[in-house]
């Protein structure tokens, strides 16, 4: 469960800075995505969907450097090693500013805010999608920007 993964989080990830855009829709899935191809097996941290760049999905599995990873593949179309590297960039940067009050007191941000959604049809429309990846139990959480 992603429990650590909440409005708060969202926005604390997203406003620190400005090469990459809060994307519109996050989506926090509560069971692994995982993709069969015969006999391999892979494990997604996080996905974004190439026929909608402004949704992102981050599995259990994901974390800050994921959610950041998935948002400059949404936000780019870029391929997986330049995400990659952009991704460690930015957490790095992150990282850095949490242990310096110097900066971070110099460094305001943007003012960046997620709200839950009731429900809705994007969801619908994923869900058809993700069942393909993520168990039918599942109970993934839609974050909207606001
Ligand atoms: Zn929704």
């Amino acid at each position: 469960m992603n429990s650590n993964i909440n409005e708060a989080y969202l926005e604390k990830i997203f406003s620190r800075y400005y090469v990459v855009d809060p994307p519109k829709n996050i989506i926090v899935l509560d069971k692994p995505a995982v993709s069969v191809r015969g006999s391999s097996m892979s494990v997604f941290r996080g996905l974004a969907p190439k026929w909608r760049n402004d949704i992102i999905v981050i599995t259990p599995q994901g974390n800050d450097e994921t959610l950041l990873h998935e948002a400059f593949h949404a936000q780019f179309g870029a391929g997986e090693s330049a995400a990659r590297v952009v991704g460690k960039l930015l957490v790095v940067k992150t990282r850095f500013i949490d242990r310096s009050n110097f900066i971070s007191s110099r460094f305001r941000g943007r003012t960046v805010n997620y709200q839950r959604c009731p429900g809705c049809e994007l969801e619908k429309e994923l869900d058809k999608t993700l069942l393909i990846i993520s168990p039918p139990d599942s109970n993934p959480i839609h974050y909207k920007l606001v």
